[in-house]
């Protein structure tokens, strides 16, 4: 690994990859990459997780075009100019700006979930901002690992943009290497390895890690609407395996059975009366997750808990959409991300106490709320500090280029995006 990092250093220090045309070419390649490439992409996806094609061209190829065509490349011109910024009259008659400059050799970690949009929104950054990469894919989804191999060698300017393929032992030899930063995605024990070993060489990060993302559902809402909603960010993400996805609700008691009713009946419309055959739903990603679903499912003090689903076929590792009511706080399922399509629901007397209940767990990644009432919504920007929060939709801000996405406490360091992974 040494003599790769050696290489892109080299490349680094010549100035190559500091031109706005260098940038420009890489980032037009990119762009011209997914285009030429959407079925392979598409079918790579299928193989990986039977991801659904549309969700694979919504979710994955239109957010990359997105980043790479109407974020970097249209802003590149302006991101890259000098900012002025004032001075006082204890230093008249100076002027002052604040000048962008190129950190050097730059590491992507990515995982498997969105094994295309994770991989290559970091790159896009590390390009536009004038830097050598070496992305590491997920081995996890390895027909997408392998396809990002492929396609980054043929596109792309191998002396400064390299993929490494591997799992555990290949990305700790990278993690052995000096780099000017680290943009990790994945989950947070995995993210302590990777902060530890930036320390050595007091390398900056980005963690892009998960957590239990919560709805909370008020009274006064159309609830049609939201169970739509809440269905599309669970399930219609990666079956559940997305990091923004609904972890879990929150309502009242009073309220809680009118909303399985319309989750329900829309699972139903989404899904049809046999949703393990459905071709619109992911499959858990292998047999490791589908144990650990098992084992969440089993847990003695969820037992009866079932409302919705259940139903799942262990060799095609699916299951169906399934929602549980009233799990205890201590259950297995609410004590540690989901990441599986299974949709806990917590009640409490009155939805304020919903703030309280999000507030005793660890900051999470994304956190939704279903009302009409301002005063609610109000209280819950004050109150929740989360990586995002969404009201009267859930996943969206994820869409939102102008907007930083990241994590903060155990759901993250650092922002993605636009400008600010710029
Ligand atoms: P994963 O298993 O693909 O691991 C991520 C990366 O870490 C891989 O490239 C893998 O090779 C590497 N890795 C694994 N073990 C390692 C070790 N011991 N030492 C060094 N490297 C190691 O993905 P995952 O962790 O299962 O991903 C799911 C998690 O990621 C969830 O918690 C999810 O919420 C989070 N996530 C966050 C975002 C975000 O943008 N915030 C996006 C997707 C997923």
């Amino acid at each position: 690994m040494g003599l790769l990092v050696n290489e892109l250093r080299e490349t680094s220090a010549s100035g190559k990859t500091r031109s706005y045309e260098w940038r420009v070419t890489q980032l037009n390649a990119l762009s011209n990459l997914i285009d030429d490439h959407e079925q392979e992409i598409v079918d790579a996806l299928r193989f990986d997780l039977s991801k659904p094609p549309l969700e694979t061209v919504a979710y994955e190829i239109a957010l990359l075009k997105n980043s790479c065509k109407a974020s970097s490349l249209k802003e590149l011109k302006h991101w890259m100019a000098p900012e002025k910024v004032r001075t006082s009259l204890a230093t008249f008659p100076s002027s002052a700006e604040i000048v962008s400059e190129p950190l050097g050799v730059v590491l992507v970690i990515s995982a498997w979930n969105y094994p295309f949009l994770l991989s290559l929104v970091p790159v896009i950054g590390a390009i536009a901002a004038g830097n050598a990469v070496v992305l590491k894919p997920s081995e996890i989804a390895p027909a997408s690992s392998s396809l990002l191999a492929k396609l980054l060698g043929k596109y792309m300017d191998n002396s400064s943009i390299r993929v490494v393929e591997g799992a555990v032992d290949e990305t700790s030899a990278l993690l052995q290497q000096k780099w000017d930063k680290i943009f990790y995605t994945g989950n947070g024990r995995v993210g302590r390895i990777v902060m530890a070993a930036a320390v050595k060489h007091l390398t900056p990060v980005v963690l892009e890690l998960g957590g239990k993302s919560p709805v909370v559902v008020d009274s006064n809402i159309n609830l049609e609407v939201a169970a739509r909603r809440i269905i599309a960010g669970k399930w219609g993400c990666n079956s559940g395996q997305a990091c923004v996805s609904p972890d879990y609700i929150i309502t009242t008691k009073d309220y809680a059975p009118k909303l399985v009713d319309a989750l329900k009946s829309e699972l139903d419309k989404f899904y049809g009366k046999n949703p393990l055959e459905s071709k619109d739903l992911s499959s858990i990603v292998n047999s490791n997750h589908f144990a650990r679903l098992t084992k969440l499912m089993d847990d003695d003090k969820v037992s009866g808990k079932i409302v919705c689903g259940g139903e799942k076929d262990e060799k095609k590792l699916r299951i169906a959409p399934t929602v549980l009511l009233d799990v205890p706080r201590d259950s297995l399922i609410m004590t540690d991300e989901i990441f599986v399509p299974l949709l806990p629901i917590i009640t409490v007397d009155k939805v304020e106490e919903s703030f309280d209940v999000i507030n005793s767990g660890p900051k999470p990644l994304a956190a939704y709320l279903f009302t009409n009432k301002k005063a609610l919504k109000e209280k819950f920007v004050t109150t929740i500090s989360a990586g995002g929060l969404v009201i009267n939709d859930t996943t969206l801000h994820l869409a939102v280029h102008t907007l930083p996405f990241g994590g903060i406490g155990d759901s993250g360091v650092g922002a993605d995006h636009g400008k600010f992974l710029f």
